[in-house]
């Protein structure tokens, strides 16, 4: 029987998640879903400097949140507060460092690391020599060539150390990755890697061999970043005589202009993308192809879809565009498939931020401009309104808002469909009054709104634009928004008289 495959995510807990990290985690999930693996989350938290309180909990929120679950790791429950699960833990790397000791130990006693007690002023200015010279930043290796003796008096007179990989002079390190193939470095170009900090924290290189060789990981799914990294990791699974697990680096994501994503154009942060509102299914349909090829014409995934589908030899080796258009696109045909309630209910957190309803009790809204009390089920309907245009759930609050509000701002201009006199406009917008007076509340349905009006203009001999775009706007002050039947379904007879005559009053 081969063996089991088990995958991880290995985020450090330095603030928010970048879409990167999370393009890892949804190839990493779907990778041991495919394969009914395991999926881990491990926390690498040895840079103390870089720790940010609460990203651990705030991450686990997110993976929760996206429905993207794990089997083993670290998890957070009702109050907020961390636990583990799984027979390899602890998998928070702060709480394993006895275990790093022992392998550093054991490295130097083979001779494959030793001890390096270079000041940071001589480690500094050994960089700037190398800058000027233009080499590339390396440790000359000074500590290498220290005796047995001279080690042990320093470590005798407490002299701060690290410990350093002792990388061979000669010879290349090789690896193959499935998606960049066979790659050879030699290995003079390697730097005699940190391992071990003097604070003893390891660093990240010897953490992560460590942790994935006893935690069984059979592949290595991460961004590309890391693959510069890699030939350390090789040296260090071969020092150890262990078995290397598969390797997959990820292509990056960049900035249409092809530059690497970063903060600086945009936003990056997974949280940032929640907050507009882009909803979880869209966001992993979006990622999911940040990289990946279904290799047919196909766009649409669902998370099953994407278990079903998802193989490593689909992942591209090129950059990948970040293009929030397409992702504009891909989450407005979420919001389309949505149940009107459920959209709704997402929606009601930015019409409350946006000033426009106030929740009072269950069911029980209250229009912040004009004090009228409204429930769910009318809020259903603004909501409708929206929701074939709508891109992403942030927007609703700038669309919407005429509809709550009860006086709209607009020039009179507006009112005109292309070459209209203001006259024509008055005597149209008079013609629709007059017609929609004679109903009854409950006739102000589009279907109905829809049928009188347009026997009216076919009455009347006007063209349709000419009726329905003063009217359009006089409803909503809008130059582009929802056609003017539904409109005047929500409004209600009431206001939708109301704000005829104040288009004719401006037109006047
Ligand atoms: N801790 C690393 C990070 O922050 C993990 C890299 C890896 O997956 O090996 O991304």
């Amino acid at each position: 029987m081969s063996k089991k495959i088990r995958v991880r995510f290995a985020p450090s807990p330095t603030g928010y998640l970048h879409m990167g990290s999370l393009r890892t985690v949804l190839y990493n999930y779907l990778f041991a879903k495919h394969n009914d693996g395991d999926f881990i989350l491990r926390i690498e938290d040895t840079d103390k400097a870089r720790y940010v309180e609460g990203s651990i909990e705030n991450l686990v929120k997110i993976l929760d949140f996206m429905g993207l679950e794990y089997s083993e790791g670290v998890f957070v429950d009702q109050d907020n507060k961390t636990f583990q699960k799984g027979d390899f833990g602890p998998y928070i790397q702060s709480q394993r460092l006895d275990i790093y000791q022992k392998y550093v130990d054991e490295l130097i006693k083979k001779d494959y690391a030793y001890y390096c007690f270079c000041s940071q002023e001589r480690l500094e200015e050994m960089r700037k020599k190398q800058q000027l010279q233009k080499l590339a930043p390396m440790y000359d290796g000074k500590c290498r060539e220290l005796s047995k003796d001279e080690v042990q008096k320093l470590l005798y007179e407490k002299t701060p150390y690290v410990v350093r990989l002792k990388v061979p002079k000669e010879g290349f390190t090789e690896f193959e990755d499935l998606i960049y193939k066979k790659i050879k470095i030699e290995n003079k170009t390697i730097d005699d890697q940190v391992l071990m900090k003097s604070d003893g924290f390891p660093t990240y290189h010897l953490a992560s061999v460590v942790d994935d060789h006893l935690m069984n990981i059979s592949h290595v799914i991460r961004g590309e970043e890391w693959l510069p990294s890699t030939p350390k990791h090789i040296l260090l699974y071969k020092a150890f005589g262990w078995k290397t697990p598969e390797f997959t680096h990820l292509p990056l994501l960049l900035n249409p202009d092809k530059s690497k994503l970063s903060k600086r154009q945009g936003d990056v942060a997974v949280e940032d993308y929640l907050k507009k509102g882009y909803l979880p299914k869209a966001l992993l349909n979006f990622i999911l192809l940040l990289g990946w090829n279904p290799k047919t014409e196909e766009e649409i995934f669902s998370l099953e879809e994407m278990i079903k589908r998802f193989d490593l030899s689909g992942v591209n080796k090129t950059g990948a565009i970040f293009n929030t258009e397409k992702l504009d696109w891909l989450n407005g045909l979420y919001v389309r498939k949505m149940d009107i309630s459920k959209l709704t209910k997402l929606c009601m957190p930015y019409l409350i931020k946006a000033n426009l309803i106030k929740e009072i009790s269950t069911n029980k809204y209250k229009i912040l401009n004009t004090g009228e009390e409204i429930d769910f089920e009318y809020l259903k309907k603004v909501v409708l309104l929206e929701q074939e245009r709508m891109k992403k759930l942030s927007e609703i609050g700038e669309s919407v808002k005429f509809i709550f509000i009860d006086k709209l701002e607009y020039e009179k201009e507006l009112l005109i469909w292309k070459k209209m006199s203001f006259e024509e406009v008055k005597n149209n917008l008079e013609l629709a009054y007059q017609e929609l007076e004679k109903l009854n509340e409950k006739d102000f349905t589009k279907n109905n709104l829809e049928k009188v009006l347009r026997d009216l203009m076919e009455q009347e001999g006007i063209n349709t634009g000419k009726l329905l775009w003063p009217l359009r706007v006089a409803l909503t002050g809008l130059k582009g928004s929802p056609g003017p039947f539904e409109v005047a379904a929500v409004l209600g007879k009431e206001k939708v008289l109301k704000r005829i005559k104040k288009g004719i009053e401006l037109v006047k």
